[in-house]
């Protein structure tokens, strides 16, 4: 069991209840819904923040959340 993110809407759950899922550069991405993977896939570089890329930077500074 595992938590994950949308990388889409931003979403938590566990990754046994992601509707879809897919694997980008080597790394699996799990989406709420199809029609998330599917924004995820028209531009994924948006959505992981290439480190190449200061603009995905964003994500990166967000606390981790901690379910108690
Ligand atoms: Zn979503």
């Amino acid at each position: 069991m595992a938590m994950v993110k949308d990388p889409v809407c931003g979403m938590e759950f566990d990754s046994s209840q992601a509707e879809a899922q897919t694997v980008y550069k080597g790394k699996a991405y799990f989406f709420c819904s199809e029609e998330c993977r599917r924004t995820f896939e028209e531009n994924p570089k948006e959505f992981v923040g290439d480190s190449s890329s200061p603009a995905g930077a964003s994500a990166d500074i967000m606390p981790p959340v901690r379910q108690s």
